[in-house]
């Protein structure tokens, strides 16, 4: 995130060191006095691009610290707290909104469903966390997921939007759900 508001301060005591404090979009960069311009100028930047990869580190850490957390409670809440995990967003899923490496026990959910509502976000931590249990899309993994009460709400959802599916999932036919 590129900083609302930048002050330069040039100091004379300063010699070689240039520093940085950054608070509410406020960046201060403190510089040696008599740089020439140029040199001003470069460091000016590489301190403004600096600040924004330190600052888009942050969040990426305060939205994985806050969905660890809220996956935990639905883990208590779904799943009497049974399941044991490690979960995270990533950015490098393009055609799948999540996925569960049901070996190590690892969950990855795309950082667009940031943007999601939050019971579409839950019906997919709740589909993920199933595959602990379930690594396919079986008749018991589906009846585990639809008892959460927005899945059929949050899947409609997904269709809408055009994305379909969260990780290439099939559910039995309505047919088939007759007969059983
Ligand atoms: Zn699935």
């Amino acid at each position: 995130m590129e900083p609302s508001q930048i002050t330069i301060v040039r100091s004379r005591r300063r010699k070689k060191t240039i520093q940085t404090k950054y608070g509410d979009g406020h960046l201060w960069i403190y510089l040696p006095a008599g740089m020439n311009p140029k040199d001003e100028q470069k460091w000016i930047d590489r301190m403004i691009e600096r600040n924004n990869r330190s600052e888009r580190k942050k969040k990426v850490k305060e939205s994985d610290s806050w969905l660890v957390q809220h996956t935990e409670e639905l883990n208590k809440k779904y799943f009497n707290g049974a399941l044991t995990f490690s979960i995270r967003f990533v950015t490098n899923q393009n055609s799948r909104y999540g996925s569960c490496t049901s070996i190590d026990k690892t969950i990855r959910i795309s950082d667009r469903v940031k943007t999601m509502p939050s019971w579409v976000q839950d019906y997919i931590i709740i589909h993920e966390l199933t595959h602990l249990i379930y690594p396919d899309h079986s008749k018991n993994f589906w009846e585990k997921v639809n008892q959460y009460r927005y899945a059929e709400r949050a899947k409609g959802y997904l269709i809408a939007i055009g994305a379909g599916t969260i990780d290439g999932e099939t559910e039995p036919s309505e047919l088939e759900n007759v007969i059983s």
